[in-house]
């Protein structure tokens, strides 16, 4: 089976084939177009390159409103939101599925990654933000719109910074891989990379070393929440900022075990996602080709 999945994010467009088990056989990247006449060539495009296909799924950057089946707010893609692009999607790619890139990643997650072996899971990615999806009893919730797992937009720090969202202190402000940038910036002066933060604290350095627990500490904080409401299997984290490994995941699992009983008491994971850098497109792939079940 070829199952095509599109992965519409601010910067890029990734899109490939995925089989029935989980593996891209092919792939591509797109810088991501600036209006929509560009962006439904750009989908005709993939089309052409990737047919056939047997199944289709998008994960859109955005709140994606089930019912209307259109993008209502998409912060990092303005020109999408509301816009006419179910009928352009259902042209170039018929019967395909579409969603927010977060729930579809965390359908991934469940079809092909590590929540094959859980029943109940919430799935992050850590980015630009912090986007979320939840799985309960191997089903997406979606909420009575469309919207639900927006957890990045949790108030968590009430004085904090302003948010995309229009509020102020959403979780995303204080633990994401852009908030990392921010505290780094607002410390020392300069704009590095997550990555590059995550070098320097590697080698040593004390600020980058303390940031790191600070932004693991806020996202403690908010993963402390969700686990004492959910109690769910696991808590999977995807994005680039999960890849920074024990620096970011020693002091969130203490954090956690010292603020939350549920997890104390329970036996809960909080893992890295096991599906990289393609998470998005076998998330779309995965939801296209399951997610009307
Ligand atoms: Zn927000």
């Amino acid at each position: 089976m070829r199952l095509l999945g599109v992965d519409v994010g601010g910067t890029n467009i990734k899109a490939g084939i995925v089989s029935e088990g989980g593996e891209v056989i092919e792939s591509r990247i797109y810088p991501s177009p600036r209006d929509l006449p560009s962006l439904f060539l750009l989908f005709e495009r993939i089309s052409s390159e990737l047919s056939p296909f047997d199944a289709a799924g998008f994960g859109i950057a955005g709140l994606w409103d089930e019912g209307r089946k259109k993008i209502r707010f998409a912060p990092n893609i303005p020109y999408i939101s509301d816009a006419e692009i179910w009928d352009e999607i259902q042209r170039s790619f018929p019967g395909a599925m579409v969603q927010n890139d977060a729930n579809v990643a965390a359908f991934g997650e469940l079809l092909f990654g590590r929540g094959r072996t859980f029943d109940s899971f919430i799935y992050l990615t850590l980015g630009t933000g912090i986007g979320g999806g939840i799985i309960h009893k191997g089903k997406l919730i979606k909420g009575k719109n469309g919207f639900a797992g927006e957890v990045g937009h949790m108030i968590i720090n009430p004085d904090g910074v302003k948010c995309g969202c229009g509020a102020r202190g959403c979780w995303e402000t204080e633990a994401s891989a852009s908030a990392l940038e921010r505290k780094y910036f607002e410390k020392t002066g300069k704009r590095i990379s997550a990555k590059k933060i995550w070098e320097r604290a590697k080698a040593g350095e004390k600020t980058a070393e303390e940031l790191y627990r600070n932004v693991a500490t806020w996202l403690g904080r908010g993963i402390v929440s969700l686990i004492n409401i959910f109690d769910p299997d696991a808590i999977i984290l995807g994005g680039g900022l999960s890849e920074a490994g024990e620096i970011l995941f020693a002091p969130l699992r203490d954090y956690v075990r010292k603020n939350s009983y549920v997890f104390k008491y329970g036996k809960i994971d909080i893992l890295p996602s096991s599906l990289g850098y393609m998470s998005g497109v076998i998330g779309a792939a995965a939801y296209g080709w399951k997610g009307k079940e």
